[in-house]
């Protein structure tokens, strides 16, 4: 069975979906087959490709091609039935995609949509590349307040550390927590989950209780909360906002635009030299004055919408990523062939069309 990992298109994008430490942990009889250039990006040179037994070519023939993004209108024409196809290839909004690649026979496997089971632990791209997010996205308030993030007591003065607000402590909110702490900020935390209290607390953070208790599904999503509970979040958040010199906002709901929780006034609340990063400007953003892709400053508050965080940490965004996906191919094969398992809750699961290979 080849395996075919191509170099990403889409603007901006640098990771790419198989690293070359990876080669060597695909099942026996999988051949893998890279584009030129296809690691460039993420540091990752062709010929360490080859040095781990992949081969340099057209990746578009293989059994399987293994992408980071969706594949674009060309991309997609050039497979046919019976390949099969991983990505985050981005259900909610690729319908006419997945009508193409169904009538062209190709079953596709979207890495959003693994199930977020225990077994699917090594699976999970959303964790891997959100890690990535959250660690950045504390880079990023640290980089962009004109002040320290920990307490300076100095020959010149004592400096008191920055106080960061974390709003959503899902996998990128816990890593921005963690990040900020290690950097020495004072970091307090909210999510409508009150699960999760434990985990910020045992972060060194403090939970911050705004009276909104939200529900959560099954799979451990938070629930959309109602338009009163939203109101009466926004209205709290309101009010202790300008105690913050960073707030990092990282709510989602599955499917849905991203809540939104800062208001415009919450924003002129803050003081000048204040910074928001909106880790959901990708999907509408926290904050109600995100610009999703940009970074714009409102009245001395700088306000960072930028979108795919993970691609601006290639190397181990990509390392991550190829793990998972890696881990996905296993489910996929059988004795050196493609062979998914249908019955297999993860395979079947992922899948978002289906054909019916090698059945
Ligand atoms: P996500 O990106 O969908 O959401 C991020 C966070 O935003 C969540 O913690 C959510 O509760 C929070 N949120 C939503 N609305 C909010 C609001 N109005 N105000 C404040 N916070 C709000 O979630 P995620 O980080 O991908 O995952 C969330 C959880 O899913 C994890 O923390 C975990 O419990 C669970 N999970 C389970 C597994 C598993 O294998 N069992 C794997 C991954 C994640």
């Amino acid at each position: 069975m080849r395996l075919g990992v191509p170099k990403e298109v889409a603007p901006g994008e640098r990771r790419v979906a198989l690293v070359p430490d990876t080669v060597g942990r695909l099942p026996d009889g999988v051949d893998v087959v890279v584009e030129a250039g296809a690691g460039e990006e993420s540091a990752f040179a062709d010929d360490a490709y080859v040095a781990a037994g992949a081969t340099l070519g057209d990746p578009w023939s293989a059994d399987v091609v293994a992408k980071v993004a969706a594949p674009t209108a060309d991309e997609a024409a050039r497979l046919r039935s019976g390949q099969a196809l991983i990505g985050f290839l981005d259900p909610a909004a690729n319908g006419e995609l997945f009508a193409r690649l169904a009538a062209a026979g190709v079953s596709a496997f979207a890495l959003e949509a693994i199930p977020r089971i225990t077994r699917a632990q090594p699976l999970d791209a959303l964790s891997s590349q959100a890690t990535v997010a959250g660690y950045k996205a504390a880079l990023l308030a640290a980089d962009r307040l004109p002040r320290f993030l920990p307490m300076l007591s100095t020959a010149a003065g004592t400096i008191p550390p920055a106080k960061v607000l974390v709003i959503g402590a899902g996998v990128a909110g816990l890593q921005a927590i963690a990040t900020a702490r290690r950097l020495g900020a004072v970091v307090s935390a909210f999510d409508v989950r009150p699960a999760v209290a434990e985990q910020v607390r045992s972060l060194g953070a403090t939970f911050l209780d705004l009276g909104v208790v939200g529900e959560e599904t099954e799979g451990g999503y938070a629930r959309e909360l109602t338009p009163e509970q939203q109101a009466a979040q926004q209205a709290e958040l309101q009010a202790r906002i300008p105690q913050f010199d960073a707030l990092i906002t990282t709510a989602a709901i599955p499917g849905r635009p991203a809540p939104k929780l800062v208001t415009a006034d919450a924003v002129r609340g803050m003081r000048p030299g204040s910074v928001i990063i909106d880790l959901a400007a990708e999907t509408g953003g926290n904050c109600e004055l995100t610009q999703r892709g940009r970074e714009i400053d409102e009245g001395g508050v700088t306000i960072v919408g930028l979108t795919n965080l993970p691609s601006t940490m290639p190397t181990h965004a990509s390392q991550l990523l190829s793990r998972n996906i890696a881990s996905l191919v296993e489910l996929l094969v059988r004795d050196g062939a493609l062979a998914p398992d249908w019955d297999d809750e993860i395979v079947n699961g992922s899948c978002v069309t289906r054909q019916a290979v090698a059945a």
